[in-house]
């Protein structure tokens, strides 16, 4: 493989294939119940990110049970994330957020719980009492963090309500605790160029963050992205170009990275614009076989790092690990 994959990392660290089972929680975000904002992001629609979850009200247990009789039955599976998915799911009293934590943690053939969340509902506290639960089930805790994008004006004409700031803030809080990270990001954001797609992989790249799920923009109906796009006011990126994009990004990510998503699923109803109606192995069939036709891999173009003008006087060490990225890929 020319990048790093999730279901091998993932069957390295737990010996076997481990499963994520999405869990959807009664839950919101600040930025669509008024704390910051109502409406939220201009691309965010009604469903939020768990288009294909089990309804809320059912308790986290059963949700899980049930996901658990489906997917160990047609996989033999024994392993399992509990994967908190929908909005954002530390956007919770404490207690709350630590019975939710609980339900999963206790339940035997769960290894990891991770929770998808925005960087403003990160704080030390619910850190601390998250790694209490870590301990007390011996579970492992994880962080999927919604960046989108580093660009901060970009980020302000996507109304996310944070910037750049509170992203290396969380990172740096939840490194502390060593929970691993996942950062999400959008290579095809109507405002971003190629400038950004680099930005945002040195960027993840230089706050060690573990993981990075990718996923092309979706322009749901009824959106304020969904108006701007009627108008003509944004455009978006060919299919081809967000693929060169894509190969990008990965020659300058680290190569210590991990690829939870190249490429993503959307629901295709209630869009007007989904993956260029394009399946999502497809598109990463092209991202991989550009990959293969440029001869390139994930961290090509890592150089940047560890004082990258210094190479100037240890012109060796640089070579070293230049042809130690390539083994690395070659493995
Ligand atoms: S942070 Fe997520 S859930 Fe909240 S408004 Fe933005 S896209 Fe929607």
């Amino acid at each position: 493989m020319r990048y790093r994959t999730y279901s091998e990392y993932m069957k390295q660290k737990y010996g076997e294939k481990v499963y994520k089972i999405p869990i959807s929680i009664p839950v919101s975000c600040p930025n669509r119940d008024g704390f910051l904002s109502v409406g939220g992001c201009i691309f965010c629609g009604e469903k939020g990110a768990g288009f294909e979850n089990l309804p809320d009200v059912i308790p986290v247990r059963k949700q899980m049970e049930k996901n658990i009789a489906y997917i160990g039955k047609k996989y033999k599976a024994q392993k399992y994330v509990a994967y908190f998915q929908n909005y954002s799911n530390t956007y919770l009293p404490i207690e709350k957020l630590v019975q939710f934590a609980e339900e999963a943690a206790c339940i035997e053939s769960v290894v990891e719980i991770s929770f998808s969340t925005r960087p403003d509902c990160i704080s030390t506290e619910y850190l601390e009492r998250l790694k209490e639960v870590s301990e007390k089930y011996n579970k492992q805790i994880s962080i999927e963090l919604g960046m989108q994008t580093v660009n901060y004006h970009t980020l302000n004409k996507l109304n996310r309500g944070h910037t750049l700031a509170e992203y290396i803030d969380a990172v740096i809080r939840i490194k502390k605790f060593g929970f691993e990270i996942c950062g999400h990001i959008i290579l095809n954001l109507p405002w971003d160029d190629q400038e950004d797609v680099i930005e945002n992989s040195k960027i993840v790249s230089a706050l060690s963050v573990e993981h990075v799920k990718l996923h092309a923009l979706y322009i749901e109906k009824g959106t304020k992205m969904c108006e701007l796009y009627d108008r003509g006011e944004i455009s978006i990126i060919s299919l081809e170009e967000y693929v060169d994009r894509v190969v990008l990004f990965l020659q300058y990510l680290s190569p210590d990275i991990i690829i939870q998503r190249i490429a993503g699923r959307a629901p295709e109803e209630d869009t007007v614009f989904c993956n260029w109606n394009t399946s999502w192995w497809k598109i990463k069939d092209r991202i991989e076989k550009k990959m293969e036709d440029l001869d390139t891999y994930q961290g090509a173009k890592c150089d940047y790092l560890n004082g990258k003008a210094l190479t100037k006087f240890t012109t060796e060490n640089c070579t070293t690990q230049i042809l130690h990225l390539k083994n690395y890929h070659k493995r």
